[in-house]
């Protein structure tokens, strides 16, 4: 029997973006792998985009590095983009991980480590981590892959995008021989003076869009369901959960389902989240409890023990976010460990 609250996750589809993003790219997609693969799981995402053609992967902690490689084994090459922080050098080469370097501190750290190879990133305007353009290092021995970072990827006409890309072309300049990674998942899609020689995106790998709404060109990776646990008829002037979040002007049918923000279902997808169910989108009524939500099925033939879907192919997750004020990349990162991980593909 399944659990009440699934997500399950469609490794055909992440193999699908990922063809998509090169295609589209014009570039080899370096996947990001971070944060447990966008929390749908980093060794089993990994494992299929290495057998897809993968062969460079990021992720942000050493942590998350020297997991990947258990999963992987020898022979993908991993960066980790926080750098190699104080007392991480031996870490980071135990496991054969590749620190990104940010600043001067971690250049001299790693290299006292004799760490071996490493990347750099160039801050181009986003001030959030690397070196900025007029600090970047003289090229230094080991050093493989020099990148930088867009801050409005995800809005094409932004005049910045061109701003970073002129600046970066520029400071790569000094680093020849190097693999030059500029774009994320929105960059992808900003067109081929955005592609340099490899391509890091991350969300559009799992199911969203390149600008924060679905794009017909990226499946749905992951499906969050929850099952029906009660169907109830509820009389005009009553109202339903915690605080009277909703108050039935007529009568309603309500089914309450399996998932709260305890399994990923923010609270503030109260009052405007929508469910699929039967066929249709139908509203989440009231407030998100810890464990439950409410949804309206009046009209609708569904019983205990039938499956709502939050967000998957039937309600992309874009529009799931936008819904409850916030962006993919929260949702699905806000799944917890309660919810089972199906893998299908
Ligand atoms: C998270 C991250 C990415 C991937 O970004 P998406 O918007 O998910 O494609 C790429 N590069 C860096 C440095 C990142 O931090």
């Amino acid at each position: 029997m399944p659990s009440p609250a699934t997500l399950t996750i469609d490794l055909n589809a992440l193999a699908a973006n990922f063809h998509t993003l090169q295609a589209v790219g014009g570039a080899p997609v370096h996947p990001v792998v971070k944060a447990d693969s966008y929390g749908l799981g980093a060794a089993a995402c990994a494992t299929r985009l290495a057998a897809e053609g993968a062969r460079t992967f990021f992720v942000s902690r050493s942590a998350e590095g020297e997991a990947l490689r258990q999963a992987l084994g020898g022979g993908p090459v991993i960066y980790v983009l926080d750098g190699c922080l104080t007392g991480h050098a031996g870490r980071l080469a135990a496991a054969d991980l590749r620190p990104v370097l940010n600043t001067a501190a971690q250049l001299a750290e790693w290299r006292a480590a004799n760490g071996g190879p490493s990347g750099l990133q160039i801050d181009t305007g986003m001030n959030r981590l690397g070196f900025r353009v007029e600090d970047a290092p003289e090229p230094f021995e080991g050093l493989e892959l020099v990148l930088s970072h867009l801050a409005c990827a995800d809005a094409p006409d932004e005049p910045m995008n061109a701003r970073q890309r002129d600046a970066f072309a520029t400071a790569a300049l000094r680093y020849p021989g190097t693999v030059r990674s500029f774009a994320n998942s929105g960059g992808a899609f900003l067109g081929p003076d955005y592609a340099f020689d490899a391509l890091r995106p991350g969300i559009c790998l799992y199911g969203g869009g390149p600008e924060g709404r679905p794009d017909p060109r990226i499946r749905a990776v992951a499906t969050v369901e929850a099952e029906v646990l009660q169907v109830r008829d509820v009389p005009a002037g009553e109202s339903v959960g915690y605080s009277q979040g909703f108050r039935a002007d007529a009568p309603v049918r309500i089914a309450t389902c399996a998932a709260g923000y305890a399994d990923g279902l923010l609270r503030s997808y109260s009052p405007r989240g929508e469910v699929f169910v039967g066929g249709e989108l139908r509203p989440i009524l009231g407030r998100v409890s810890m464990d439950v939500c409410a949804v309206d099925v009046s009209g609708l033939d569904v019983s205990v023990g039938d499956r709502v879907e939050l967000y998957g192919p039937n309600r992309m997750i874009d529009d799931a976010a936008t819904a409850a004020g916030t962006i993919s990349y929260e949702l699905l990162t806000s799944i917890t460990t309660r919810v089972p991980r199906l893998y299908v593909g």
